[in-house]
């Protein structure tokens, strides 16, 4: 990804400027607000110069978009199981998850909106195979029983546990390295001992959870990235 600045109509605009192996230049608001353009392997700097100069009223007409609200667009990284991966488009008819390259490959057929939803369904489904038994296995463990365990889509907090309500994790979490997950689930369970955060709470978490303070700093500088979807 390259960065150059552009002046349009006398105001200086962002572009980012990505090589792909298609044949034409796409253009995108991105979310930064400015453009993202999408540009053939071969093009050089002065053909792209020539073709921008050339076509203004497509840049307008892009950038006009670049206000719609955040669920128009894609981000560039989603936070996946502790790992921050980039999100590219494939000409296949289905996600793929490249471990390797650590990227999300998306149907490029598709536009944004159904994209994003199809991210967020491969991500929620993760969540649930992952999330919930991994709870199962702490609450096992600490020998704590919750009532009930469910998923939360709640835009607020990690956890919640009610006496009555049991615990629900928020399905986010699956971006969260295992170890935060891990935190987050001995929290809750602890909170059926102690439904505050009284000294006693925290004594009990630390003890159990030695990784507590790393994994409650990895929320508090991440967390926000974990919402990108919604
Ligand atoms: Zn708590």
């Amino acid at each position: 990804m390259n960065v150059v600045q552009y002046t349009l109509s006398g105001s200086t605009i962002a572009l980012h400027i990505r090589r792909t192996a298609k044949k034409n230049i796409i253009i995108r608001a991105h979310r930064s607000g400015g453009l993202q353009l999408s540009i053939p392997p071969w093009l050089t700097g002065k053909q792209l110069t020539e073709w921008l100069d050339a076509h203004t009223s497509l840049l307008q007409k892009a950038l006009s978009r670049a206000h719609f609200p955040d669920t128009k667009t894609l981000p560039e990284h989603i936070w996946f199981m502790g790992r921050h991966c980039r999100i590219a488009v494939h000409s296949e008819p289905d996600l793929f998850f490249d471990a390797a390259a650590t990227t999300f490959r998306l149907p490029e057929q598709y536009d944004t909106a159904r994209q994003r939803l199809l991210l967020r369904s491969y991500l929620f489904q993760e969540a649930t195979a992952v999330l919930l038994p991994k709870l199962a296995a702490h609450s096992r463990k600490l020998q704590l029983y919750p009532a009930k365990t469910a998923l939360s889509r709640a835009g607020s907090f990690w956890g919640v546990c009610r006496s009555t309500g049991g615990i629900r994790l928020n399905w986010r979490l699956i971006g969260a390295p295992e170890y935060v997950q891990d935190y987050v689930c001995r929290h809750e369970l602890c909170h059926l001992v102690h439904p505050n955060h009284s000294t006693g709470f925290w004594k009990m978490l630390r003890r159990c959870t030695p990784y507590t303070d790393s994994a409650a700093a990895w929320l508090k500088a991440h967390g926000k990235e974990l919402f990108l979807l919604d």
